[in-house]
């Protein structure tokens, strides 16, 4: 059987904790303070329901229209990362998603939504009710929350997002 190889891309407003998430995910480690400039792509191989997929992970970096619009092309899930601490940095992915939407032409595009931050409870800023509200108005796409720091729910929001590729590609194929 072929391996299958999925475009991922990671997005959200600068500081919300993408770098951090995807270096939990992809090596294992917290780096407290990652350069924001520094936009990366990443591979690692996983397990989803007993089938090996790869994922290539790019960690973006809120760089040139250009670009943006390029890998939006070439992503096939998108993880759409804000700060729990943050109403803004969720508000700010009402715009990506949009342009996710315009730019692929398809409203079906696998997406999940994530508020990191989860340790930082004292400071929260935007309730899990509220959050979930606007996972409900993106087609009830996903919802979780995240702790880069303590690695929780890290493993899952890949995962999800690997999932929601798959099953979309199986509908697409039918
Ligand atoms: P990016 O600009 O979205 O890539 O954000 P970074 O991954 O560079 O993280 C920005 C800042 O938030 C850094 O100071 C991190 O240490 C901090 N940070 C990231 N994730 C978490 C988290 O889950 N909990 C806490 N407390 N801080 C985090
Ligand atoms: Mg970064």
């Amino acid at each position: 059987m072929s391996q299958r190889e999925y475009h991922i891309v990671v997005l959200g407003s600068g500081g919300v904790g993408k770098s951090c998430l995807t270096a939990q995910f992809v090596q294992n480690v917290w780096i407290e303070s990652y350069d924001p400039t520094i936009e990366d792509s990443y591979r690692k191989a996983i397990m989803v329901d007993g089938r090996q997929v790869i994922l290539e992970i790019l960690d973006t970096a809120g760089t040139e229209q250009f670009s943006e619009e390029l890998y939006m092309k070439t992503g096939q899930g998108f993880l759409l990362v804000f700060s729990i601490t943050s109403m803004t940095s969720l508000h700010e992915l009402a715009e990506l998603r949009d342009q996710i939407i315009r730019i692929k032409d398809d409203m079906r595009v696998p997406i999940v939504l994530v508020g990191n931050k989860s340790d930082l409870e004292e400071d929260r800023a935007v309730s899990r009710a509220r959050a979930f509200a606007v996972s409900q108005s993106w087609g009830g796409c996903p919802y979780y929350e995240t702790s880069a720091r303590r690695r929780a729910n890290v493993d899952e929001v890949f995962t999800d997002l690997c999932r929601q590729i798959i099953l979309k590609d199986m509908k697409d194929a039918q």
